[in-house]
């Protein structure tokens, strides 16, 4: 299972938590009251009372209501397909949004009793997932440590509001033009499993990137090796870290790569991250064209795997 997937945050306030679900316990707020409640807040929404405490519960409860979505909620949840969405109801009454686990999705039905699975993610974070009570589905899915997560370097700051520069000031623009590079990106690990993906979808599924015996034996790299294409495509889901937006358009058009070199291969299960640079900024007759140097690195490595200088108009 691949780990590219968008991890919570946890924040002054939803902290406990998260930290009960690390300890592999479910911990909810309970005001002074006797009110529960969910998600975490400052006050209780029943009676305005601001005496909250932490409270371990059991976790048991039952499907409120489900969907089996067909089509991904997010590209990163490909391979969890159907996704088995659900709101729990707990027994102390309040509502959580989760995913099920262990059970088919013909099995599933309001009202079925569920106990939670705790999914510890490389890092720092455990998910809350639930399984029907009768299941044989172990309570908790240990982190995978060949699959590291994305957040180690993931900008997890909350966003902050960016410079704008707007695309009509060409002086203002050209300023954007620098020799230095971003800061790096998130990093994504390669797995042969995104490998053979793409080998399936592009129909480039050449030994060197599918065979992994064949290539320990016969490969110069000794493995296999991430095709060039999906190196390139995967920049989508490595977030730059942005210095600046651009305003004052109407469009923006991807006019396409002036140049896409893969200078050195990235091995099967290696980890990638991105910087780039704003390279020129020229005027056109249809608008400000603006040239993004990508440059996509295997972690730890000097010469990138990637560059793609992408060029986009905007109008
Ligand atoms: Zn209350």
């Amino acid at each position: 299972m691949s780990w590219n997937k968008p991890l919570p945050h946890p924040t002054e306030i939803s902290a406990p938590y998260w930290a009960g679900l690390q300890a592999h316990e479910v911990r909810l707020q309970q005001c002074d009251q006797g009110h529960w409640l969910f998600f975490p807040r400052t006050h209780c929404p029943t009676c305005g009372s601001r005496q909250l405490a932490w409270r371990k519960v059991s976790g048991a409860g039952e499907v409120y209501t489900y969907t089996v979505a067909r089509v991904p909620t997010l590209p990163e949840f490909t391979d969890e397909m159907p996704q088995l969405l659900a709101v729990v109801a707990l027994d102390e009454g309040v509502h959580i949004n989760t995913t099920l686990v262990g059970v088919a999705p013909e099995q599933i039905r309001v009202g079925l009793r569920v106990r939670p699975v705790f999914d510890d993610r490389p890092g720092s974070a455990t998910l809350l997932r639930f399984t029907p009570q009768d299941s044989v589905h172990p309570g908790v899915i240990a982190a995978d440590a060949a699959a590291q997560p994305q957040q180690s370097t993931a900008p997890a700051a909350p966003r902050q509001t960016l410079p704008q520069v707007d695309c009509k000031n060409l002086d203002a623009m050209r300023a954007l033009v620098s020799d230095g590079y971003s800061d790096w990106s998130n990093e994504i690990a390669v797995t042969q499993e995104l490998i053979d993906q793409f080998a399936q979808l592009s129909g480039d599924d050449y030994w060197i990137h599918t065979d992994p015996e064949r290539a320990r034996r016969e490969s110069p790299f000794g493995t296999t090796i991430a095709h060039g294409a999906l190196v390139q495509v995967l920049i989508s889901r490595l977030q730059l870290p942005m210095e600046f937006e651009v305003t004052g358009y109407h469009n923006i058009v991807n006019y396409g790569s002036d140049r896409l070199r893969f200078p050195t291969p990235v091995p099967a299960g290696c980890r990638i991250h991105a910087r780039y640079r704003i390279k020129a900024v020229e005027q056109v007759k249809s608008g400000t064209q603006m040239t993004m140097e990508i440059n996509v690195h295997v972690v730890g490595q000097d010469r990138p795997s990637v560059i793609n200088d992408l060029v986009m108009l905007y109008m």
